[in-house]
């Protein structure tokens, strides 16, 4: 078998874990994941930018059943970053507590089990205020 370079995955699963996005040279938009073209004018420039990790929940749902691998009830909710991209991403805290802009941060996580009992860690929020 060929030597394969660092796979992607790794690369994406650093850039997810420091929050990395590409900020557009052109308009100076931010998107993340990291997206080129722009999706505002379409330049192919960008620059790698660090994301805080704060933004504030704007709606989110209570998913009751889990799928295969993941442990229910949890809540999903979609994030308004401080630099401007939207992220949808589990979000940690009481349903109670949850409420359109409450601040939230992003926080390291275990996302789920797979069924050979593999760890998959990605970034879910927290709520932060
Ligand atoms: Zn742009």
């Amino acid at each position: 078998m060929k030597h394969m370079a660092p796979p992607v995955f790794w690369r994406n699963m650093k850039e997810r874990y420091a929050m990395v996005g590409n900020k557009c040279l052109s308009c100076g938009s931010i998107t993340y994941p990291g997206r080129a073209p722009c999706v505002k004018c379409s330049s192919t420039l960008y620059e790698k930018t660090r994301l805080s990790g704060k933004g504030k929940l704007i709606s989110w749902t209570v998913v009751k059943t889990a799928p295969t691998g993941f442990e229910g009830p949890y809540v999903v909710g979609m994030v308004e970053l401080e630099e401007g991209p939207l992220f949808a991403a589990q979000v940690i805290g009481e349903e109670q507590k949850m409420q359109y802009n409450a601040p939230v941060k992003a926080a390291f996580r275990r996302l789920l089990e797979t069924e050979d009992h593999l760890l998959v860690y990605g970034t879910k929020f927290e709520l932060s205020g």
